[in-house]
């Protein structure tokens, strides 16, 4: 019988560096997949519909969650964000671990029906260099920057929900704290005790 694969949620403040985590993770992993979310966002310069995101009206947004598309969703600085759930459960069924990398009110709705979920925060090393990353990446006005400092703020105060602390301070020690995270939850008893009590008991 096949495993069926394990479901992530990475969350973490604006320019944390999670988005390059997961991708890069998924780059490397054959077994794990990213999840791609639903915005209401404008896409940035470079990102592709279908690939970062799907960017939909607010209207399609509003269908979706009246037909029940949506795993979890939240609104992040005026944006609506969503994660399709069909396209989740398909991969989950299919044996792939699947990665969410959302923020923490989405997170806490994953966590309400999906308490199997492994919940991985990501912080900086500090404030300080939160900031600069967010500055250093010139994609958000000096506006949205102050909100998404502020929404960290908020963010970090939920962040004892979460099982694993995952500290960016350096893009390859965080994939290899997320390998190991990722391979000690393939062990971890509960998840193999229905095969070893078929297997061996
Ligand atoms: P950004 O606009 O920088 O791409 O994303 C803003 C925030 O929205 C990030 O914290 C990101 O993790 C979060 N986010 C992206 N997709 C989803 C989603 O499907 N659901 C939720 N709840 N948050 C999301």
């Amino acid at each position: 019988m096949k495993n069926k694969g394990l479901l992530f949620v990475v969350s973490g403040p604006s320019g944390v560096g999670k988005g390059t985590i997961c991708q890069e993770y998924v780059k490397t992993h054959d077994d794990s997949v990213l999840s791609i979310s639903a915005t209401t966002r404008a896409p940035r310069e470079g990102e592709k519909h279908g690939v970062n995101y799907y960017y939909i009206t607010n209207e399609e947004f509003e269908a979706g969650i009246a037909k029940g598309e949506f795993l979890e969703n939240a609104v992040f600085c005026g944006n609506r964000y969503g994660t399709p759930k069909k396209a989740v459960l398909e991969m989950l069924e299919s044996g792939k671990n699947v990665i969410l990398e959302i923020e923490v009110q989405g997170a806490m709705q994953v966590r309400s029906h999906y308490p199997e979920g492994v919940f991985v925060f990501v912080i900086p090393p500090s404030l300080k260099e939160l900031e600069n990353r967010l500055r250093g990446r010139n994609t958000e006005t000096d506006d949205v920057i102050k909100k998404r400092l502020e929404r960290a703020k908020q963010e970090f105060a939920l962040c004892e929900k979460y099982n694993y602390i995952l500290m960016n301070d350096n893009l390859g020690d965080a994939l290899s704290k997320l390998e190991a995270i990722m391979k000690a939850e393939r062990c971890y008893m509960p998840r193999n005790i229905e095969f070893i009590k078929k297997e061996f008991c």
